[in-house]
C-alpha cells in the first residue's frame, strides 16, 4: 500500500565524498528519494565532507551528477558539512557544559586490544572517564554513555534494542585528528535541517543508538528511521566505489527498483520509470534483511 501523504515529511540522503555514489549507496538514494517524494515531502542533500583524509577532491561533483543523471533532484541548496563546524562546535560545548563528556589520551592500539564492536572498533572500556593518565595527552573527546538500552523501532528492520554503554561503550565526539565525529554531525545536522525521515543503508542500524542518544542528550527530535539492506558482492563484502560506480542511468534505475522490491512492470519505458516508482512506492516490500548480495545487479569491472 502507498504511504498516506504527509506534507511535513523532510527527508535527506548524506553522502560521504570518498568516491562516486556505487549501486549501494545509489540505492540508499533512490529509496529515500522515493520515501520523501510518495510523502509528498521535500528531500535535502548533505555532502558528509568532514573526514578530510577520506574525501576525494572529485567525488562530490560526481555524486551531484549522478543523482541528476537519475532524475533524484532535491529540494534546497546542497548543505556542505565542511562549512558548518561552527555548529558542531556548539553542540560539543552544550554536551561538556552539561558534564556528559571528557578527554581521552588513549590510542587506537591501546583501543584496539578490546572487544568488536557491531561497526568493526573496539568497545571503550572508560578508561579515561575518571581523568586520563599522567604524562599523557589528551587525544580525543568522548561521550559517556549510560546503562540504559536504547530502542527503535525501524520501519522496515523492525524493533532494534541496543545497550551503548556495554556493546560500543563511551564513543567519539572529536577525533583526535581534529575532526568532528559522524555521530555529533549527523545529529546536528538533522535536527537543524529539520529532517523528519531518515532512510539510509543498514550499515548504519548499528550507529543509530548512538545518535539517539546524543538527540537526548541535546534535547533535539528523533527522527523516523528506515534502515535499507546494503547491496554486498556474492562473498558478503562491501561494495567497492572504483570498482562499482553507478552511473545514474536507467539500468541502474531499474537494478535499484528491483533491489528494493519494486520491479517495474515488463515494458515500462525508461522515461516513466522514476515517476512510477515514486507512485507505487511500497516500503513493505522491500526485503527485511540487512544486506543483500548484488553481484546480478552491480555490474563486475
Ligand atoms: N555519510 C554517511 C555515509 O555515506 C551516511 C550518513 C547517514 O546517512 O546518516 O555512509
Amino acid at each position: 500500500m502507498p504511504v498516506q501523504p504527509d506534507p511535513s515529511y523532510v527527508g535527506r540522503f548524506a553522502p560521504s565524498p570518498t568516491g562516486p555514489l556505487h549501486f549501494g549507496s545509489f540505492v540508499a538514494a533512490l529509496a529515500s528519494w522515493l520515501d520523501a517524494r510518495a510523502a509528498g515531502g521535500r528531500w535535502l542533500l548533505r555532502i558528509e565532507d568532514l573526514d578530510r583524509p577520506r574525501v576525494r577532491s572529485d567525488a562530490a561533483s560526481r555524486i551531484l551528477t549522478q543523482l541528476e543523471a537519475a532524475g533524484l533532484h532535491w529540494d534546497a541548496e546542497v548543505v556542505w558539512q565542511s562549512r558548518r563546524l561552527d555548529l558542531y562546535r556548539q553542540a560539543l560545548e552544550r554536551l561538556s557544559s552539561m558534564d556528559a563528556t571528557y578527554w581521552c589520551a588513549c590510542t587506537r592500539k591501546e583501543i584496539a586490544d578490546s572487544a568488536i564492536t557491531p561497526d568493526g572498533a573496539g568497545v571503550y572500556a572508560g578508561t579515561c572517564r575518571a581523568g586520563f593518565p599522567r604524562g599523557k595527552s589528551p587525544r580525543a573527546i568522548r561521550l559517556k554513555t549510560v546503562p540504559e538500552r536504547i530502542v527503535f523501532d525501524d520501519r522496515l528492520q523492525g524493533t532494534i534494542s541496543q545497550s551503548v554503554e556495554r556493546e560500543v561503550g563511551d564513543f567519539v565526539a572529536y577525533r583526535a585528528d581534529g575532526t568532528f565525529a559522524y555521530q555529533l554531525a549527523v545529529v546536528v545536522d538533522d535536527a537543524e535541517q529539520g529532517v523528519t525521515d531518515v532512510v539510509r543503508g543498514a550499515d548504519l542500524i548499528d550507529s543509530t543508538p548512538r545518535q539517539i542518544h546524543l538527540q537526548r542528550l541535546l534535547g533535539l527530535p528523533r527522527p523516523r528511521y528506515l534502515h535499507v539492506p546494503v547491496a554486498v558482492t556474492a562473498t558478503g563484502e562491501k561494495l567497492s566505489k572504483q570498482k562499482h560506480a553507478a552511473e545514474g542511468s536507467s539500468r541502474d534505475l531499474r537494478a535499484a527498483l528491483a533491489f528494493l522490491g519494486q520491479a517495474a512492470p515488463a515494458g515500462m519505458a525508461d522515461a516513466e520509470l522514476l515517476n512510477w516508482a515514486a507512485g507505487a512506492w511500497n516500503p513493505g516490500a522491500i526485503p527485511r534483511r540487512r544486506t543483500i548480495s548484488a553481484s546480478a545487479a552491480a555490474r563486475s569491472p
